[in-house]
């Protein structure tokens, strides 16, 4: 890279507050490769390039690495997959890891993992907008910096960054540019700009909450998966868990363990397969047999042993898809449940399914009086909440202490790339798997495959050596790299 960085178009100056423009202060020229997110898949694409002695540059909104799993994952969170398949590339987990290890080993582990190849993310640092500028064939990146003295590093999040971003766009006048810049926020606007852009953002970007009618009325507690922590505050207290999926079982779980009732509501049908089959992790079983057998024939197999051993789930309100496990993760991204317990507990009445065929139902906490009603009474869908509870679309009420959101979450990319030609509105690449890695003039995509930890280092380990390979040809003057 050479000459003078011209100054960037106007459409690249941000505000993120919503208050009036702050002006980007500085360019930042990167001859390394930017890397937005400092999660697993960040961490794995940069410490698969420090390999090829490729610096990198890692721009992470968090005060630390990992943030998914330090401040947004539940007390109780084990690996869903067993390590052998989780670990990232060129450093295995600790041999006196558990099988699934804890959060707390996962989080250790990738804290060593950056240190192993030193990895030293820019901190408290927000993308918020990136276009890849013709001129100079490079990409610019613009990014909010909080300097963390004191502030909390998230009060937006990208999304809302944005949207006060267009608004602003919209409604900013000459004078009130520059305006805002006072010392006191601790916000600075840096502009990078680098020939390699690599998207490591996630597919869990931002909580996804159905938007419910009577959410302001509801009066007790309500909150996203993200923010559960422990089933500990909840004793004694009737929770309605919306979503079945692998957080949803586990929140039910952890409630039950803390004496709390769990009221799970279920929308949609879904696989539950046992975590382990003939002693060996289901998974690890799945991806053996993949490799000799075709698809269907292996999601028959799966679903035979599963009613074996964990019983017909339908007969607890828990509806099977139609397709397969296998090929619905394939076609839909939707991961089957791996149960690790919860099942024991539905079938124990203990966590209660709420769904069309559920036979019970509840009162409000002022008239607990248990009820049967006959089958297909209850409709799976909440369709408003009420101030003491939820009211279903049967139009039937049932009393709840709390809800607890187990919806899922979104990517956030189509928030600050521009590059609808790559990325779909869904945030993700659109070109299929296994091809959605890499895009045009040096754009990259990492952890969007629906593939989890496996899915992510696969993706690293091609991302760098086909960056590598460009760098080496840009700045043949490093003596030091490998290929
Ligand atoms: C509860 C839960 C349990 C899971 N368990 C498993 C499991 O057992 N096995 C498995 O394989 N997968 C599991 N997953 C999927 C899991 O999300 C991933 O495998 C893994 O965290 C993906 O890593 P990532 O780096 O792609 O995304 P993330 O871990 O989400 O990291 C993305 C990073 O980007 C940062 N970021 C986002 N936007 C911006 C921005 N605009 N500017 C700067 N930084 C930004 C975020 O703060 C974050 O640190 C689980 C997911 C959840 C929610």
């Amino acid at each position: 890279m050479s000459g003078r960085i011209p100054p960037p178009p106007p459409t690249v100056t941000v505000d993120p507050l919503g208050t009036p423009n702050i002006p980007i202060r500085r360019v930042a020229e990167a001859r390394s490769p930017i890397i937005v997110g400092a999660g697993p898949s960040g961490l794995a694409v940069a410490a698969s390039l420090h390999r090829l002695s490729v610096p990198s540059i890692i721009l992470e909104r968090s005060d630390g690495i990992a943030d998914l799993w330090r401040h947004r994952a539940y007390g109780r969170l084990f690996l869903h997959l067993p390590k052998a398949f989780c670990q990232l590339p060129h450093l295995a987990f600790p041999a006196h890891f558990p099988t699934y290890p804890s959060k707390a080993d996962f989080v250790q582990y990738l804290h060593s993992y950056a240190h192993h190849f030193s990895l030293h993310p820019i901190f408290g640092c927000t993308v918020v907008a990136a276009h890849f500028d013709p001129a100079v064939s490079l990409w610019r990146v613009t990014t909010v910096w909080h300097h963390l003295s004191g502030r909390p590093v998230q009060s937006n999040s990208p999304s809302q960054m944005s949207e006060s971003l267009s608004e602003s766009s919209r409604s900013t006048s000459e004078e009130s540019v520059g305006s805002s810049a006072e010392p006191e926020e601790l916000l600075e606007v840096v502009e990078y700009v680098s020939p390699w852009l690599v998207v490591a953002t996630g597919e869990n970007a931002e909580p996804v909450v159905p938007k419910l009618k009577g959410r302001e009325e509801f009066k007790g507690s309500m909150l996203h998966s993200s923010e559960y922590k422990s089933g500990k505050e909840y004793k004694g207290k009737r929770v309605l868990v919306v979503g079945c999926g692998n957080s949803g079982m586990d929140l039910c779980l952890d409630l039950c363990e803390h004496g709390a009732m769990p009221f799970m509501s279920v929308r949609s049908a879904v696989h539950v397969l046992p975590r382990e089959m003939f002693g060996t992790s289901t998974f690890g079983l799945a991806m053996k047999l993949l490799k000799w057998l075709p698809l269907r024939m292996v999601d028959r197999f799966l679903l035979t042993v599963a009613r074996m051993v964990i019983g017909n789930t339908e007969k607890y309100g828990l509806k099977r898809p139609e397709l397969g496990p296998l090929e619905l993760k394939n076609i839909t991204g939707k991961t089957p449940v791996l149960d690790v317990g919860a099942l024991t507990l539905i079938r124990n009445g203990r966590i209660q399914v709420v769904n069309p065929s559920s036979l019970s139902l509840f009162l409000p906490p002022s008239q607990a009086k248990f009820l049967t009603i006959s089958h297909g009474q209850i409709v799976l869908e909440v369709e408003s909440l009420t101030s003491n509870g939820a009211k279903f679309v049967d139009g039937r009420e049932m009393g709840y202490d709390s809800v607890v959101f187990a919806t899922g979450y979104r990517s956030n990319v189509t928030t600050w790339l521009q590059d609808s030609d790559f990325i779909s509105e869904g945030g993700k690449p659109k070109t299929p798997f296994p091809h959605g890695w890499k895009g045009k003039n040096g754009l990259y995509c990492v952890g969007f495959t629906g593939r989890g930890l496996p899915g992510a280092s696969a993706d690293a380990i091609k991302i760098a050596l086909d960056i590598a390979e460009s760098w080496k040809k840009k700045y043949p003057e490093r003596k030091n790299f490998v290929l």
